[in-house]
């Protein structure tokens, strides 16, 4: 049943953890609360929304003076399956990595390297959520999305989805169109397992050598060893996207800095790595003169809430880096989080 709260704190809807709030927040449960909320409000595209999972990747500039919808259907069921794999339908309001748990707990492959990513199944497809070498893409079959117009059901395929780094098509001909209710992933009963990245190997073999289970539990040792944890320090992840360059402006950097992080990037582009360069402009553990907001000081492509820090706060260290990063390599550098003015 559609819950609507008035006046609704987002504080716990927000991995920043600010002290936000939204004019109403509507708790989703099914395509008929959508059609409940048009009926009331008219065409849901033509007001001020935003569809809000965990917050993990959000960050609130100000109150929010629209409606929040926020999906709370959760679950998990087999759709088929045959010897080689099973379809698994997950609900929007699904924590992520409980999916992931019980994916490794059914020896299902495919989202292992996804471990501990905070946030919710809906998000999956928007934000094609990556590490360690996969993405969400990789496993997704199909979105199963509620038009915001006239609460009409359809299904997306992989792709119609349109997935890229951290994109989709509902961050573009789709964005705030449609609300993912329910996505269905491709799990294989014969996984191929994807190591190579970073340290990852040598903490499976710590565990015994890759099987799923070795290969989850290698990634949540690595990210709780790397990441602070939003619930005692606010933060979204990666604050910036990773730039890519062309090959000849690659040569000339490193020409310059010889130790300077790149990655191939495909189609003779190269992705140069954004926290290598804000370390290398000396900003790790940088604060803004309030210390309520600064770059970790492990992590310099993760921007945290300090204790206190506003929308504003934080956006303004964002600022500092970028400019300080466009100085320096004359390479601008994008936000991979959402800022909500
Ligand atoms: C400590 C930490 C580590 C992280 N590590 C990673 C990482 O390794 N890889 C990675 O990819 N990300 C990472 N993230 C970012 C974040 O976890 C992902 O972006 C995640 O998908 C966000 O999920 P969410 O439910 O909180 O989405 P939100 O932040 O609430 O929303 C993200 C976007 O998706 C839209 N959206 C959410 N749900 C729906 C829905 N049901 N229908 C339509 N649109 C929807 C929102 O409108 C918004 O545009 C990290 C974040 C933190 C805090």
């Amino acid at each position: 049943m559609l819950q609507i709260i008035e006046n609704a704190r987002l504080k716990d809807l927000n991995s920043f953890g600010l002290d936000v709030t939204a004019e109403q927040l509507c708790i989703y449960n099914s395509p008929d609360d959508i059609r409940q909320l048009i009926s009331q409000n008219g065409d849901l595209t033509n007001k001020r929304i935003l569809i809000l999972g965990g917050g993990c990747n959000i960050l609130f500039v100000n109150n929010f003076d629209g409606m929040i919808i926020h999906p709370a259907n959760s679950g998990i069921s087999i759709e088929s399956e045959t010897d080689d794999y099973c379809l698994v339908k997950a609900g929007a309001g699904t924590v992520w990595d409980s999916l992931v748990e019980w994916a490794v707990e059914h020896n299902l492959g495919g989202i292992e390297n996804l471990s501990l990513i905070p946030g919710t199944v809906g998000a999956s497809p928007v934000q094609n959520i990556g590490a360690y070498g996969r993405e969400a893409k990789d496993a997704i079959e199909s979105v199963n999305v509620v038009s915001l117009s006239d609460g009409s059901l359809s299904t997306l395929s992989n792709a119609d989805c349109k997935f890229g780094y951290r994109d989709s098509v509902f961050k573009h001909e789709l964005k705030d169109k449609y609300l993912v209710d329910s996505v269905v992933y491709r799990l294989s009963k014969k996984p191929q397992f994807v190591t190579h990245y970073g340290s990852l190997s040598g903490e499976i073999e710590k565990l015994g050598g890759p099987s799923l289970r070795t290969i989850r539990q290698a990634i949540i040792n690595i990210r709780n060893s790397k990441l602070p944890d939003p619930k005692v320090l606010g933060n979204v992840g990666s604050f910036f996207k990773n730039p890519t360059v062309g090959a000849e402006e690659a040569e000339m950097l490193i020409a310059q800095y010889p130790d300077m992080v790149t990655y191939p990037a495909g189609e003779g582009r190269v992705k140069i790595a954004a926290g290598w360069m804000i370390d290398h402009c000396g900003l790790k553990g940088y604060t803004n003169a309030a210390k309520t907001a600064g770059v970790h000081t492990n992590q310099a492509l993760v921007l945290v809430n300090l204790g206190g820090a506003t929308g504003k706060d934080i956006v303004a260290v964002a600022r500092h880096v970028q400019n300080s990063v466009a100085n320096e390599f004359g390479i601008k550098i994008e936000p991979e989080a959402i800022i909500i003015d």
